[in-house]
């Protein structure tokens, strides 16, 4: 399988954590482009499974083509990570505030350009995240809702939304995944209910992927 791996516009993290992946997955692969392991100094534009990871400025008219082209020649596009897959923290970029490119403003995840097949959430996903968007690649559960898939086709997420669809409606069974997911500690659970401490939520939309609760609503709209 010819796989390569991008970054289009984020810290830097995803791919560090690709890299952690790899020595387990390469035998498999073959490593076309990664900017730390595999840096040919030009990003291909084809590959069987493409990894982008990173929010796109929205005024960089030449990333945006690349990624179109990209989208173009790849069988399977996978937003890898919550910048590239639902904004994430780089929402809060505005103009000004991301030195040295001060000039750069929006930053919104890839599937406002382009259509996505899967997304892998995280801030950044974890290593063994890869080897399970993969498997479900390639062995789909009988169930026939994949949450990758699924999440590739969502392009915002925040506290917000598993306050409105999950908590609000009484769905919550008060299992604790969501705050064990949150990176900056916003969730605690209270009395059995999540409660969430807004100014800490980096819409990462972690919370949301791994509420068991989000993948039963799913499944229900699946039948
Ligand atoms: Fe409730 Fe979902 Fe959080 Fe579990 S993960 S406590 S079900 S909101
Ligand atoms: Fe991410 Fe935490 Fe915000 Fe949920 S509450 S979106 S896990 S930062």
């Amino acid at each position: 399988m010819k796989v390569a791996f991008t970054e289009i516009g984020g810290c830097g993290g995803c791919s560090l954590s690709f890299f952690r992946a790899s020595p387990e997955l390469t035998p498999n692969w073959d490593l076309a482009y990664h900017p730390l392991q595999l840096n040919t100094g030009k990003i291909p534009e084809t590959a069987e499974v493409f990894f982008i990871s990173g929010a796109i400025c929205a005024q960089d008219g030449e990333r945006v083509e690349l990624l179109k082209r990209i989208r173009a020649n790849a069988k399977t596009v996978i937003a890898f990570g919550s910048c590239a897959a639902v904004g994430g923290i780089m929402r809060f970029f505005v103009r000004g505030v991301r030195e040295p490119r001060a000039w750069q403003s929006t930053h919104l995840p890839l599937g406002e350009f382009i259509n996505c097949d899967l997304a892998a959430l995280g801030c950044p996903p974890p290593p063994q995240s890869i080897t399970r968007v993969l498997y479900r690649l390639s062995a789909p559960k009988k169930d026939g809702v994949n949450p990758y898939a699924k999440l590739s086709k969502i392009t915002h997420l925040s506290c917000f939304d598993l306050l409105d669809d999950i908590v609000n409606p009484k769905l919550c069974i008060g299992c604790g995944s969501c705050q064990a997911s949150c990176p900056t500690l916003a969730i605690q659970i209270i009395d059995g209910v999540p409660e969430f401490i807004v100014e800490r939520c980096i819409r990462c939309g972690l919370c949301y992927a791994r509420c068991p609760q989000v993948i039963k609503k799913w499944k229900k709209e699946a039948e």
